[in-house]
Parts: C-alpha cells; sequence; structure tokens
C-alpha cells in the first residue's frame, strides 16, 4: 500500500521513520503533502505541496492519507474535507494514535492498527472550546457567540464541567487544540481550575486561553503560575479600544513568562444570520470554515452559535433552531458517532449568513447587528 502523509513536521517524520519499522506490512511512503514545499523532499520522498495535490490526480500513485497531528493543527479537520470533496474522495484517511505517536519509545506493542486508524474511528478531535464565562467586559456589535447580550454575569457550572470532561475523555482520547474563551475568560475567578482540569484530561493538547486583552496586565500570580505550569498559551484577540494598551499587555506577559500571541487589530465582524432559512439547507454548512466544537452543560456542538443562540432568541423573541445541533455527551456511544454527528447539518445552518462586513463597534444591543446586509435594510 503507498500512502501519503499530511504534514512536514516533526511527527509527520516519525511516522515515516514507525512505518519504516513496521516495513514488513508492506506500507510505503510515496509524498509528504506540505502547504508550499515546492521541490523539497524528505528521506528522498517528494512533499507536494497541497494544492497541487488537490488540482493533479495522484490516485494512481496513492492507495491512502496519514494526517499528521502537528503542522495542520485546525486545518487536520480542513485537509480531511478537502481529500473527501477531491478525486480522493474513496481513499482511506487515517490519523494515527496519538500515544503511539508521543511515546513510541516506551511503547511495546507498536502495531499497525495504531498508526492506520481510519480517521472515523479515530479518539481524536481537531479542537474544543469551552467558555469560562458567557459575558464580557467589552461587548462588541454581532459577537458571535452572542456574548454582549449577556446583561448579567454567567459562568459555567465548574463541577459541570469537570464531569462533562470526564465523560468526553471515555472516547475522546486527545484533543488538539482546547481553547478556553467567552464571553471574555479573565472574568473568572476560577480560571486555574478549568486550566488544570483540561490540562490533566487532555496532556498533550494545545490549550489556549482567548482573551480580549483587557484584563490581562491584572492577572494575579497565581494565575500566571498555574497558566506557566500547565503549559497554557495566551491568545489575545485585539479589539480597536484595546489597541493602545498592546504593549502594555506584551510586556506583561513576557515578564511573566507566558507564551502569547496578539493578533493583529480586529476592525471588522461579519453577520450571522439572515432571518428566513436558505432553500439548500445544507449549503451553509458545506461551505463553512467554523470547526469551533463547543461543550457545554452535558452537550457538545459543532459550533458555538448552537449553544449561545439561545441568548438572541431570548433577547429578541426569535426562535433559531438550536435543538437539533446540541449532541448530549452522555448518549453518545463512540468516538465515530460523534465525528459523525459532528459533521452533520444542523438546522440552525441553513440560517447561518456571513456575507455581511461591518465596522467593528460597541453593541446597541439591536437585533439587526447580527444580520446579514439584506435583513438590515
Ligand atoms: S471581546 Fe470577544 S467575546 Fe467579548 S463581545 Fe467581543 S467578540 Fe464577543
Ligand atoms: S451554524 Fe452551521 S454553517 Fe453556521 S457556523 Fe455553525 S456549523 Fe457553520
Amino acid at each position: 500500500m503507498r500512502i501519503a502523509i499530511c504534514g512536514t513536521d516533526d511527527k509527520a517524520f516519525k511516522i515515516k521513520s514507525i512505518l519504516d519499522r513496521l516495513a514488513y506490512h508492506n506500507i510505503v511512503v510515496g509524498m509528504f503533502i506540505g502547504p508550499d514545499a515546492v521541490g523539497l523532499c524528505h528521506d528522498n520522498i517528494p512533499i507536494i505541496p497541497e494544492n497541487e495535490l488537490l488540482n493533479r490526480d495522484y490516485s494512481k500513485e496513492i492507495d491512502g492519507f496519514i494526517i499528521s497531528p502537528e503542522h495542520y493543527g485546525l486545518t487536520r479537520l480542513s485537509i480531511y474535507k478537502k481529500l473527501k470533496a477531491s478525486v480522493y474522495a474513496n481513499k482511506k484517511i487515517y490519523l494515527p494514535d496519538f500515544e503511539t505517536l508521543y511515546n513510541e519509545g516506551n511503547v511495546k506493542d507498536l502495531s499497525i492498527e495504531k498508526i492506520l486508524v481510519p480517521y472515523e474511528d479515530s479518539s481524536q478531535l481537531f479542537y474544543l472550546e469551552v467558555h469560562a464565562a458567557d459575558h464580557c467586559n467589552l461587548n462588541c456589535k454581532g459577537c458571535m457567540h452572542f456574548s454582549s447580550l449577556v446583561k448579567e454575569k454567567v459562568f459555567p457550572d465548574f463541577n459541570r464541567l469537570s464531569e462533562d470532561v470526564h465523560q468526553l475523555r471515555k472516547f475522546i482520547k486527545h484533543i488538539d487544540i482546547i481553547r478556553i474563551l467567552g464571553g471574555e475568560p479573565l472574568l473568572n475567578p476560577e480560571l486555574d481550575r478549568y486550566i488544570t482540569l483540561l490540562r490533566e484530561a487532555y496532556p498533550y493538547a494545545n490549550i489556549n486561553i482567548v482573551t480580549n486583552g483587557l484584563l490581562v496586565a491584572n492577572m494575579s500570580q497565581s494565575l500566571c503560575e498555574t497558566i506557566r505550569n500547565n503549559e497554557v498559551h495566551v491568545h489575545v484577540s485585539l479589539y480597536p479600544p484595546v489597541k493602545n494598551k498592546k504593549e502594555k499587555i506584551e510586556a506583561f506577559l513576557k515578564d511573566n513568562g507566558i507564551t502569547f500571541q496578539i493578533s493583529d487589530c480586529i476592525n471588522t465582524f461579519t453577520s450571522t444570520y439572515q432571518s428566513k432559512p436558505f432553500v439548500d439547507k445544507t449549503y451553509a454548512k458545506e461551505h463553512c470554515e467554523i470547526f469551533c466544537n463547543n461543550l457545554r452543560d452535558g452537550k457538545i456542538s459543532c459550533c458555538p452559535q448552537v449553544i449561545y443562540t439561545h441568548y438572541y432568541n431570548e433577547c429578541f423573541g426569535t426562535t433559531y433552531p438550536v435543538e437539533d445541533g446540541m449532541i448530549d455527551i452522555y448518549k453518545i456511544g463512540s468516538a465515530r458517532e460523534l465525528h459523525q454527528s459532528l459533521d452533520k447539518p444542523v438546522s440552525l445552518c441553513s440560517y447561518c449568513d456571513r456575507s455581511t462586513c461591518f465596522d467593528w463597534s460597541i453593541t446597541k444591543r439591536l437585533n439587526a447587528e447580527w444580520l446579514s446586509k439584506e435583513e438590515c435594510l
């Protein structure tokens, strides 16, 4: 069998070396797939850019794909979707067992079944987010999590979250990226408990706190220590009112030894909905680039809109449907069932409309702030 490994990072090359050790299975790595690595190769194996792979037909040379856990990050799901929509739709796609890959030296029963885990059966999720607060101290117009419509303090129940994470861990053993956000997560005085809970459950996850930055310089020393000790990364989404605090935020995070990233200033937002459903009910989901699985109160959904649209409905008396997008993690029997459920379009997708861009501003709490242009006329 000839395999292409999607990825050109250390983990991709490690998959190749494990396959070499299991050479008696006659699996040959024919190529690596990189983002733009024209003309390069590793171990005399060519690295083909993703675009070229998708625009040319290599299907006679390749029987299946292994998607490396690193390098592609969140886009692991994106490459999976692209392959499934291409000439490679019938090829097998595998995700290697995560612990095997990370602990290869200690694993006695290195087996081909642990390297070639079909994507559909993999106990891995590419992405998960949890709120540490539903409300926010910035209140942007058109916030996709509807935090600017949350007028009171709303913190998720930590014990409930803890139960949910342990339940999810029964069938999802690894998550690539976990983001703790909101609303504004730094408003939650128990944020350190969220961090330790998620780190214990998912030791190899890339855990991020996503903040608007307003409270970064007020973070306590004990919170900074928890962030450092648990190798959590801080991502600051920079909005216009916080732009002039950028240097102060940067200095604080550097002084406290916290790894971080500050986005460019976000000056525009996009609409969320239209009021009537599209005739083509699957169109929005098929073109959706939002793979932001969100966990809340025993349910997981394929995007935060499903979980938090109730704030919009309550505020404006609308009835955007959300129920069929909530997947009860206590009723899910396997990773396969979860993957299938998360991939399906839900009723809410047929209202989703990101076609209108508008300048960032503070919300006036008008329903039209979330609607596409036609709706605002
Ligand atoms: S800062 Fe983020 S969470 Fe807060 S209102 Fe703005 S977009 Fe929403
Ligand atoms: S509602 Fe559907 S189409 Fe819209 S962002 Fe969520 S998953 Fe994507």
